[in-house]
């Protein structure tokens, strides 16, 4: 199975890179994804699938079904939105969308999944159960596609998500990252504005100063991380836009601001919601002012499922061997909505990474950074641990 499965990875690499290079020359931001998403439909027909859904919008579900027997279903899933960045790497294939670049590799996702669609309908003999190719719109763009494919219908069959993000790093090119519990955090928007009362800047006893309401309630806001969350828990959260005020001699009558807060754990998440809405009533006490707060909600954290680590951990391990994968040490700092597979559904969801390393002779560089860049030669090990993935899963739930 293993020798079957390198070299179907192997055998399909030439036309995944090709898949990828014009997903990549076309990038479509979030909802936007026509020709992508007909190039998917095109594609999973062409590798004959055995049925092609459309969940939402642009989102498109391949099935590919073992014929075995009917067992159990795992989805996976892949993004293939496009971020608002101009390119700046060079690369033969650089976007011809101005403006708009495939920057968090989900060109290599999507590629990487329509090669994982072929794998899977060239084995069905070989597997009882059924595989959903989960592609996902505009992952990017809050509220996320997610949510939408999900309401759908669609996915309540599937028993286990699987979903892989590729890194670029200077790290062991191929090798696929696993973590148990949380792999990234939650994201949430907090707008906060101030209503005082303007006048004159030489008679404050008049007036209610929206910026010294606002000051406070900014340093206040900090107190959270340090004295309410547990120490060994985490929550990221600062002010990024403050505007209030008009002129040196006028006290300002409001300000607003506005911040991010991601947390590991919806512990965190909640007490920091909490908290933010206990500072601006306090304040609003002490000042004088009216004070509006709102938090609202965005991406869960991806938290990981224990069971499900170490059974593609020991799946890696007798099949590819200890080489291809890692556990890693900390989660990482951005937000997925491919959470909301795991917290709306209720069933066990893993997030994997893999070491996409960056194209040659240019530096590594950070996802979302208009000289990102991978290795290609990534996509085979990727769409080859993917598959033994499922495959383990399909086994194991038999
Ligand atoms: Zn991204
Ligand atoms: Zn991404």
């Amino acid at each position: 199975m293993l020798d079957t499965i390198l070299a179907k990875a192997e055998a399909v690499f030439e036309d995944i890179v090709e898949i990828r290079r014009e997903i990549h020359r076309h990038p479509e931001l979030g909802k936007e994804e026509i020709k992508t998403s007909s190039l998917i439909k095109e594609q999973l027909a062409k590798y004959g699938v055995d049925e092609i859904l459309a969940p939402d919008g642009t989102s498109v579900i391949g099935v590919v079904k073992g014929r075995k027997g009917s067992g159990r279903c795992i989805g996976i899933r892949c993004d293939m939105d496009a971020l608002p960045v101009l390119e700046a790497t060079g690369l033969p294939f650089s976007s011809e969308n101005s403006g708009v670049m495939h920057a968090c590799g989900h060109d290599l996702h999507t590629a990487m999944m329509l090669g994982n669609a072929k794998i899977l309908a060239d084995m069905r003999e070989e597997f009882a159960g059924t595989v959903k190719l989960i592609f996902e719109a505009s992952e990017e763009k809050q509220p996320g596609g997610a949510r939408a494919i999900i309401d759908s219908g669609t996915v309540d069959d599937v028993d286990v998500f699987l979903a892989m993000h590729v890194l670029p790093t200077e790290d062991g090119l191929g090798k696929v990252g696993l973590k148990k519990g949380s792999v990234t955090t939650s994201a949430d928007e907090v707008y906060i504005t101030v209503h005082g009362k303007s006048g004159h800047g030489s008679q404050p006893q008049e007036a209610k100063d929206a910026i010294l309401a606002a000051s406070q309630i900014n340093i206040l806001l900090q107190q959270i991380q340090a004295r309410n969350i547990n120490p060994l828990d985490t929550c990221i959260f600062s002010i990024n836009s403050f505007h209030g005020g008009v002129a040196t001699n006028i006290i300002a009558g409001q300000c607003k601001m506005a911040g991010a807060m991601r947390a590991y754990t919806e512990e965190a998440r909640a007490i920091a919601t909490e908290k933010i809405y206990d500072i601006c009533a306090g304040v609003e006490k002490v000042s004088g002012c009216a004070i509006d707060a709102e938090v609202i909600k965005g991406y869960d954290a991806c938290i990981n499922d224990d069971k499900i680590v170490d059974a593609l951990a020991s799946a890696f391990e007798g099949t590819l061997g200890p080489e291809s994968y890692y556990f890693m040490k900390e989660p990482l700092g951005f937000s997925e909505d491919y959470s909301f597979f795991g917290s709306m559904t209720g069933k066990p969801s893993v997030l994997m990474f893999l070491n996409a390393g960056h194209a040659l002779g240019m530096e590594v560089s950070t996802l979302h950074s208009p000289d990102c860049t991978f290795d290609e030669a990534a996509m085979q090990h990727g769409m080859a641990a993917m598959t033994h993935s499922v495959l383990a899963l399909l086994r194991k739930m038999m």
